[in-house]
């Protein structure tokens, strides 16, 4: 950290957010990007400053221009809130209000919208001291980082960095994106991200076109003491962030082979001319002789039923590491009575006689192979 750094960076990110500059009595939204009430709010957190003693730290802080960069939008839904659970509602007649039952006092629900996974990175671009004194308290906060509500605790760390920058949009861009692990598109491989951003307009020249005009200046915190400011919605290029190039490959569900799993199934259909290979029929699936190396030589046409039974066989296995192969003479037989069973399961009232005969139908002809094929490593 420099002392001339004119910019505070903050990462926003949690399960749940709140920023509603609009709120009033009970039913609370959130706007869809941080406010800067709500931003402001949270320095003074750290700052340790109750709100009613804070009107001179917010005087410098208010100086500062704020933007605010869309890393995930997140999803915003409606959840309760209640309130006054142990202090009491007046009622406008006098008094307060309890419940008929229990005779205690009664609990007012508010309805509350969050914005759900959300990921913001939030510049602060103003007076070199205020940055720097905003900077070591974000690092050592005096009381708890929450975003926009107490129930919205972050899910990383705030601070990120300060830094010298001309303009708001330089700082939004200075750093990578990164999505969360759980959330990579391994077939994206983009190096670079667009991402929406609000830059607050300087004040003192007249907003350009489509700028949106804002009440989320905070004057003092308290109730309607919320000042104006223009809004203009952008868009920056960013780098892509290490964690996401610097992992290898990883193969996903639908591509499990990363060469193209419907390429190599239709090589091998056409390898087959489109038949099974146990029976000749038209076949429709591409039975796996061994899960860990799929090469056209590993993998084999089959028929619906063909395939049924073969996956039977290993399944009758417990899931051992037994495959089978059908085009192996040696399992001929073993497949042809699992066929047969199948087939037999299948003819209309045969479940019923079996389930009404109290059979456990878990017949499987595993006995019927080879004693040397592959039953070693149970
Ligand atoms: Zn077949």
């Amino acid at each position: 950290m420099s002392s001339a750094d004119n910019t505070l960076l903050l990462r926003l990110a949690g399960p749940m957010q709140a920023w509603g500059t609009s709120s009033r009595f009970q039913l609370r939204r959130t706007d869809l990007y941080p406010s800067k009430s709500g931003v402001l709010g949270l320095l003074l957190c750290a700052m340790g400053k109750p709100r009613e003693d804070s009107a001179q730290a917010l005087a410098p802080l208010m100086r500062l221009r704020m933007g605010v960069r869309v890393d995930r939008g997140g999803t915003s839904g409606w959840d309760y809130h209640t309130a006054g659970a142990r202090i009491g509602i007046r009622k406008a007649e006098g008094g307060i209000k309890k419940t008929a039952s229990t005779g205690e006092y009664e609990t007012l629900i508010s309805k509350r919208e969050y914005l759900y996974d959300a990921s913001f990175l939030v510049a602060l671009l103003g007076a070199a001291d205020t940055i720097s004194d905003c900077a070591s308290k974000m690092e050592d906060p005096v009381w708890p980082i929450y975003l926009g509500r107490k129930c919205c605790i972050p899910a990383e760390p705030v601070f990120v960095a300060t830094g010298l920058f001309e303009t708001l949009t330089e700082a939004l861009s200075s750093v990578s994106w990164c999505p969360r692990i759980s959330a990579i598109d391994w077939r994206d491989r983009r190096a670079t991200r667009i991402l929406d951003t609000f830059i607050e307009h300087s004040p003192g020249s007249p907003p350009p076109a489509g700028a949106r005009l804002v009440f989320d200046e905070p004057r003092a915190f308290g109730y309607n003491s919320q000042g104006p400011r223009w809004v203009i919605a952008g868009q920056v290029t960013v780098p892509v962030g290490d964690p996401i190039q610097a992992l290898p490959y990883r193969p996903d569900r639908h591509d499990p082979y990363g060469c193209g799993w419907d390429a190599l199934r239709r090589l091998r259909l056409e390898h087959d001319n489109d038949l099974c290979v146990f029976c000749k029929s038209p076949a429709v699936d591409v039975h796996h002789v061994d899960y860990g190396d799929a090469r056209v030589e590993t993998l084999r046409s089959m028929c619906k039923l063909c395939h049924d039974a073969c996956t039977m066989l290993e399944y009758g296995d417990d899931m051992h590491q037994l495959r089978v192969d059908p085009s192996d003479p040696n399992q001929r037989m073993a497949i042809l009575r699992q066929i047969e069973h199948l087939l037999a399961g299948r003819r209309l009232g045969r479940r019923r006689e079996l389930l009404e005969a109290g059979r456990s139908d878990g017949a499987n002809f595993l006995d019927e192979m080879p004693t040397s094929w592959a039953r070693e490593g149970r």
